[in-house]
């Protein structure tokens, strides 16, 4: 019996943070043995708005191919690809720009969210606006029907299924199947500035790779309830990072719910929310940190893996690319 195709994957931005854990990570360890799995490093999108920086990009696919390895990706199970060299998806992203408007890229929320958060402006780049229509590209190439993603990309994949519909009633047939995007109930993990999400690029992030030290200093620079002054006064828990961050990563829910009351209550104090939160990531980072620093000792077999991955998903791909141009009825020579 053949498995349901994964693909999800990273812009090669920088290290990967704790919200890629609850995130995605997580649940792509979970699906490793029950799903086909495909993991893309995401450079030539990274490139869609950092043009200006490809040193930062070229340099960040070893740090997130790492960062794989480190949460337990294991390269047996699941194929890690890097998306400059797969030709097939610069190719099916030209054929996709067909058939998407204008005015549709820009209305996508994500996109819309994310032009306003980097500040734009009017000087939008092309290949940026664009992207969701390359990240169709990337998702049907695989013949991906699962995306596990955050919940800021759930219109990614509503805009791939648009033009998957597309293409089939061009095609007048099932060339491509539809994605459903897995999003974890955790959702968004925000930023440790308060910030509505945690992002490699906007410095409010845990790395995977933060040492004890960085993990103490991000739990104590945590946004909590500014209202909150003397341990007696009740506190806010919503839009309070450290019960965000409790809710994802602190597996007894019961003392949470205990610790949530007592807050909501006033009598506790910020500081204390904070030695827990603190003892659960230094848990949850230490064997990853470990893991990472053997691995990061041997890059060549970490190039190793990407080139071996990169080799199936380029045939896999091609193959796709095919028989979208044959289907789409486009002159054979
Ligand atoms: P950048 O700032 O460069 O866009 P990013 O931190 O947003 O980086 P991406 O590579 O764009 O990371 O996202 C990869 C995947 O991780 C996506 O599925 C995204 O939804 C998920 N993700 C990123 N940040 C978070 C977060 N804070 N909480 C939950 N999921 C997240
Ligand atoms: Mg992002």
């Amino acid at each position: 019996m053949t498995k349901p195709v994964i693909l999800t994957g990273d812009r090669t931005t920088g290290p990967l943070h704790i919200g890629h854990y609850a995130g995605s990570l997580a649940n792509r360890l979970a699906y490793q043995d029950s799903h086909e799995q495909f993991l893309l490093l995401a450079d030539t999108q990274a490139l869609t708005d950092n043009a200006h920086n490809p040193e930062k990009v070229r340099r960040s696919v070893m740090e997130v191919a790492l960062d794989y390895l480190a949460v337990g990706i294991d390269p047996t199970r699941t194929t890690i690809c890097l998306q400059s060299h797969l030709p097939a998806l610069a190719e099916l992203s030209m054929l996709y720009l067909n058939f998407v408007t204008v005015s549709r890229l820009e209305r996508n929320p994500t996109i819309k969210d994310e032009i306003r958060t980097r500040g734009f402006g009017r000087d939008i780049p092309a290949g940026f606006l664009c992207y969701p229509a390359a990240q169709a590209a990337d998702i049907t190439a695989f013949k991906a029907t699962v995306v596990p993603v955050g919940d800021d990309q759930a219109p990614l994949i509503e805009q791939t299924n648009e033009i998957v519909r597309r293409i089939n009633s061009t095609a007048n047939r099932k060339v491509l199947p539809e994605a459903v995007a897995v999003i974890p109930k955790a959702g968004r993990l925000p930023g440790i500035d308060g910030k509505a999400k945690m992002s490699k690029s906007g410095g409010n992030a845990i790395p995977l790779s933060a040492s004890p030290d960085q993990i103490s200093a991000a739990v104590k620079a945590m946004f909590t309830d500014p209202n909150h002054l003397r341990v007696e006064d009740p506190g806010q828990v919503e839009g309070n990072v450290v019960f965000a961050y409790l809710d994802a990563f602190d597996e007894d829910k019961n003392a949470v719910e205990e610790l949530t009351a007592k807050y909501q209550r006033g009598g506790l104090g910020d500081g204390v929310v904070k030695k827990r939160l603190d003892g659960i990531l230094q848990e949850l980072l230490a064997p990853i940190r470990t893991r990472r620093a053997q691995l990061s000792k041997d890059p060549a077999y970490v190039l190793d893996v990407i080139r071996k991955g990169t080799e199936i998903a380029r045939d896999r791909t091609n193959a796709t690319k095919r028989e979208v141009v044959e289907h789409l009825g486009l002159f054979r020579l």
